[in-house]
């Protein structure tokens, strides 16, 4: 049995380390096990097949590991069921998982807050269709409220090094909002470094220059609908010249020769498919071995949530038959090996984020900027009926008892692109990236040893 710990899982010490702040005892007290048939899978184990054994993920603790055989698995039984991989017939995985993530939630109360989400306008130089701001008020944050929104930083974030994501509308529509916050973190010697989302057509030389070194901009997810003209149509960028699709490409390329990382996300729906699947093509050509892009599809949710189960299967065809194409191409990197058991939905549950609005307000969610807000960067007192509204979450439904991605799963029913039951992006599409992700684990840890054995 070859152990892999990821590098969050102190196995040695007897802790796995399952939050950002606490070690949990996870070792299940040693048992002597003579038998086999006393022992099954824990059913939030993930197995994947490999060449000459299996790989084993552990959802709950983030851990992997390798059997060879059956031999190696008789041999190794202590060890798998000291790491929670396989347990007693009678285990209640489920009782588990959410003793584990109360006893971390309570270990890990926060009094700072060290994330976030700052909308520097929510105006935008696109008109996407599918946009789910259409209709709100277009607000840029001026630059007095900029340097408010400085200094409510300062004071909030303590010591806890910040993560700042600039958002909007289009955030370099104000980026001298990003310069004046970046400029006064920098001058109160607070640590930090960002990211954005942006449809990347505004970056400028200069501005790229500026991102990296000022904004300390480090990822930017920017969207492409298609090839050169499904593109355009989608986005109807104002005052368009034409040559958009051009310089977006042509600036995914320099912000990715600055070392900024570019996450290239593809909105799909069914109009689109067959001219995404042609994007590829130009995608691959361009940036096939670039190690700063990675591109990944997203099927676009529509507010006519009306479908059946014929709509939904084609839906999960093309998606899968893009993202087939785009791991075969080389260019997607999302494999979601998590490391650790999962606390929190996003930032609308997470005490240690919150949005900020061109005026000033404090919210938690980004896609609700004007509704159950939670306070003002002037008044440190938040509504905590509105936080804890944040934290509801779903029942788990029967399936999600057997369902291996239990662990790092938390649904919240604020969230306004949630749905009580789950979807297959979420669910089954994930346990196949993951069964991936374990079999080029298996494979870089094969070609080590080659290495190590050619070079010996
Ligand atoms: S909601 Fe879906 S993905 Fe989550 S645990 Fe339940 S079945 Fe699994
Ligand atoms: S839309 Fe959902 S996932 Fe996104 S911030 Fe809001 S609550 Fe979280």
């Amino acid at each position: 049995m070859e152990l892999f710990y990821n590098h969050k899982c102190f196995v040695k010490e007897a802790f796995v380390k399952v939050g950002i702040f606490g070690y949990v005892n996870c070792i299940m007290k040693n048992e002597i096990c003579q038998y086999i048939s006393e022992y099954r899978l824990n059913k939030f184990v993930i197995k994947a097949n490999v060449q000459d054994g299996w790989m084993l993920y552990n959802t709950t603790t983030g851990g992997v590991v390798f059997i060879q055989s059956e031999a190696d698995l008789y041999e190794s039984l202590n060890k798998l069921v000291e790491l929670y991989y396989y347990v007693p017939l009678s285990f209640d995985e489920v009782k588990w998982v959410n003793k584990l993530r109360e006893e971390t939630n309570s270990a890990s109360k926060v009094n700072y807050i060290n994330g976030f989400t700052i909308l520097t306008t929510t105006d935008c130089n696109a008109k996407c269709f599918y946009c789910y701001e259409k209709g709100l008020p277009r607000v840029t944050m001026t630059d007095k409220i900029a340097k408010d929104v400085a200094d409510y930083i300062i004071k909030v974030s303590s010591d806890a090094p910040v993560h700042l994501r600039w958002f909007g509308g289009e955030p370099l529509l104000n980026h001298n909002a990003i310069d004046i916050i970046s400029n006064n973190l920098n001058e109160n010697g607070i640590k930090f470094q960002s990211t954005m989302i942006s449809n990347g057509l505004l970056f400028t030389d200069s501005i790229i220059k500026k991102a990296k070194s000022l904004w300390k901009l480090k990822k930017i997810q920017i969207t492409l609908d298609g090839t050169k003209v499904v593109y355009q149509n989608a986005k109807s960028f104002k005052e368009a010249d034409g040559n958009e699709f051009q310089r977006v490409t042509d600036n995914i390329s320099k912000l990715s020769d600055a070392n900024i990382r570019v996450s290239i996300r593809l909105n799909q729906d069914f109009y689109n498919t067959t001219d995404l699947l042609e994007l590829v093509d130009y995608l691959t050509s361009k940036f096939r071995k670039n190690k700063h892009i990675s591109v990944y599809n997203n099927w676009l949710y529509g507010e006519n949530g009306e479908t059946t189960n014929l709509i939904e299967a084609s839906k999960y065809e093309k998606f899968k038959q893009l993202q087939g194409k785009l791991i075969r191409c080389g260019l997607f990197h999302r494999y979601p090996l998590e490391k650790r058991i999962r606390l929190s939905h996003c930032m609308a549950d997470n005490d240690a984020s919150v949005l900020i609005t061109p005026e000033g307000n404090i919210g938690k969610c980004e896609h609700l900027t004007n509704q159950h807000l939670i306070g003002s960067i002037y008044n440190t007192e938040s509504d905590y009926r509105e936080i804890l509204r944040w934290k509801e979450q779903y029942q788990p439904t029967p399936k999600c008892f057997e369902c291996p991605l239990y662990p790092q799963c938390v649904r919240i029913k604020m969230c306004p692109v949630e749905s009580e039951i789950c979807s297959w992006d979420q669910c089954e599409n994930k346990i196949e990236l993951i069964k991936m992700a374990l079999v080029k684990k298996y494979e870089s840890f094969r070609n080590k040893i080659e290495t190590t054995e050619n070079e010996v």
